[in-house]
């Protein structure tokens, strides 16, 4: 069954007086047990995709099209108030920086505790219990000696495992991961992705994973979505994506990707960089940094095709019509 499905969804934003899509007909759905990473350099829509699903846009965005569906919810257009209850307990997020999800003043039980009162109706004193159990489910050593401490007092690492503690205290559908793990360093890094998939295998969950790190995508994810210029241009298995990338951005995202038997300055790169909302082309988003780009490519965005395996779809005018449009 799927946790979440995106139908058709168009992110609109209103920049001097103007309408820019800046995200264009966004369909995928996750599973429940699975993880998807979503993948695209920055700027690519990444974290709007997010931001629009949490119901947590900017007043100048908007969507304007297509449905988020959470647990056969629609709920792209609930209240506020709805919205807050969803993300506290259907919802959990965990994002780049952990200190902009704690609150500094709040020792870090508390903090863990909060949910559990707030969404799972526990009393005071059982909620300090079950809080002091997340803290040992997300590894923090010495979990009762610490409920009391601060997040200043908590590594990085540890900060982020407090922040995972909170994301799940309610036992979430649909896990949210952005950048997780970007602000930490490498050993650390892996550390919190094993506590992810391992938290993700435990419960009945699926996890949204964005990332810039195709190396984080090949270890962590089961499925992946490429975004560029805000529309989705591939998805597949990791697998498939890995060994058969469609897309000429994909492939080019997959030849810039460091390998141990080549050299650093032998790096493929895509030169050029992500149009800015106001100058997005009306055609294909990547035509400018395309070295395949067609006359057609200029006018029209390429529509969704199958590739090969029934969950492999490309958007791109080289693969429509079985690939008539390459010659
Ligand atoms: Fe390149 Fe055209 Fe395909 Fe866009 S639609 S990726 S410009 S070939
Ligand atoms: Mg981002």
């Amino acid at each position: 069954m799927s946790v979440l499905s995106v139908e058709n969804l168009r992110t609109t934003l209103r920049l001097d007086e103007r309408d820019c899509h800046a995200l264009r007909e966004i369909s995928f759905e996750v599973a429940d047990g699975e993880t998807l990473a979503i993948v695209g350099e920055s700027g690519c829509g990444k974290s709007l995709l997010a931001m629009s699903i949490m119901g947590l846009l900017p007043s100048v965005a908007a969507i304007t099209e297509g449905r988020v569906i959470l647990d056969s919810v629609a709920i792209e257009a609930l209240p506020e108030v709805r919205m807050e209850k969803i993300r506290g307990a259907r919802i959990g997020m965990v994002f780049q920086e952990p200190m902009t999800a704690l609150n500094p003043v709040l020792s870090v039980g508390e903090q863990i505790a909060e949910p559990l009162r707030d969404h799972l109706g526990m009393g005071k004193r059982e909620a300090r219990t079950a809080a002091i159990a997340l803290m040992e489910k997300v590894r923090i050593p010495s979990a009762a000696s610490r409920y009391n401490s601060y997040p200043h007092e908590f590594s990085g690492g540890m900060r982020q495992r407090v922040v995972i503690a909170l994301a799940i205290a309610c036992h979430p559908r649909l896990l949210i991961a952005d950048e997780p793990t970007t602000a930490l360093d490498v050993t650390v890094q892996r550390q919190i992705l094993d506590l992810l998939d391992l938290l993700q295998g435990e419960g009945k969950m699926g996890m949204l994973l964005i990332t810039h790190n195709l190396g984080i995508v090949a270890g962590h994810a089961d499925r992946v979505v490429v975004m560029y210029g805000g529309d989705l241009v591939e998805s597949a298995s990791v697998q498939e994506l890995f060994r058969r990338p469609a897309h000429p951005y994909s492939r080019a995202l997959l030849a810039s990707l460091p390998r141990v038997d080549r050299d650093l300055s032998e790096l493929a790169s895509i030169p050029g960089r992500v149009p800015s909302l106001p100058s997005m082309p009306d055609g294909c988003r990547f035509m400018d940094r395309c070295p395949h780009a067609m006359e057609i490519c200029h006018k029209m965005p390429p529509p969704v095709t199958l590739e090969g395996t029934p969950d492999h779809t490309v958007r791109c005018w080289l693969h429509v019509n079985g690939g008539d449009n390459a010659s």
